[in-house]
């Protein structure tokens, strides 16, 4: 089967037999609905392997029974029918879930979470997204649960999905770059300012910092409300965590009453893992 995870730049799929065989990445230029749906279905195609079936991860919020991304705040789809257009194009199952989730529950079975009853996944990417994994199984609620990028820990700034103070706005990379900006440094995206920190600026460090005690104030909410035995954290972002480790967990600490449970880098074929499995478990 194909596993899709589509984040809010890039497109990934990739052939799973138990296993991450091998994957095709796209970069998502299409500022329209149908030409974003054209790079996914590039993407997959690029795989090179006979598509039975499609397990697609993508950012909410969205709604899984019919397939249907409602309104994500970074990727131009409105109430836009993902899975009855990919089962159109290729003629077989598909399977929608929460990008996040997806995540959440790849890391909850196969990785860092194997073991742990309660694991907690959140994406860093474009934008934040989280996924509830509760004894081996995705918790939705009614269907969005774990969006804590929209949790507000602010009044200021409007979020891309019309709130005002969403940790989204203060804790994605798209905040990296804006606190990279504000101290005069030029940068289109989270990892240029990582790699900016990585050669000793000053600035770049600064920005991550700060990102990272707008996470903690959020993730202090997290444990709050979930006390879960593990966070795991996932998307591009992720990848600079020793940037801003020390100042998520301080933030966390001192906003949190309970004590912290583990909160570790994850991976990120997490997310195609869980689309894989999301799909087999819904067949
Ligand atoms: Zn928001």
């Amino acid at each position: 089967m194909i596993a899709v995870d589509l984040g809010g730049s890039t497109v990934r799929a990739a052939l799973i037999r138990g296993r991450i065989i091998r994957s095709a990445t796209r970069e998502l230029r299409g500022s329209s609905a149908d030409g974003v749906f054209e790079e996914i279905c590039a993407a997959i195609r690029a795989v090179r392997a006979p598509v039975h079936g499609i397990g697609i991860g993508a950012p909410g919020p969205l709604d899984q029974r019919t397939g249907t991304l409602l309104a994500p705040p970074n990727l131009p789809f409105r109430n836009f029918p993902l899975a009855a257009r990919l089962r159109k194009e290729f003629h077989v199952p598909v399977r929608l879930e929460n990008d996040a989730n997806c995540f959440a529950l790849g890391e909850a079975l196969f990785r860092k979470g194997k073991g742990h009853r309660s694991v907690i996944g959140i994406i860093l990417g474009t934008g934040v997204g989280g996924g509830i994994v509760l004894d081996g199984r995705l918790y939705a609620g009614r269907g969005n649960a774990g969006e804590f990028g929209h949790m507000p820990v602010s009044r200021q700034g409007r979020c891309g999905c019309g709130k005002r103070g969403c940790l989204e706005l203060h804790a994605s990379g798209r905040a990296v770059v804006r606190y990279a900006r504000r101290r005069g440094l030029r940068a289109e995206s989270a990892r240029e300012v990582s790699l900016i920190a990585a050669g000793g600026n000053r600035k770049a460090h600064e920005a991550f910092a700060e990102m990272g005690r707008w996470l903690g104030l959020g993730l202090a909410q997290v444990v709050h409300a979930l006390d879960p035995d593990i966070i795991v954290l996932g998307g591009g972002v992720s990848k600079s965590w020793p940037l801003f480790r020390k100042a998520t967990l301080a933030a966390a600490r001192e906003h949190c009453i309970v004590p912290l449970p583990p909160i570790v880098q994850g991976s990120e074929r997490s997310s195609l893992l869980g689309a894989a499995e999301n799909f087999r478990r819904f067949l």
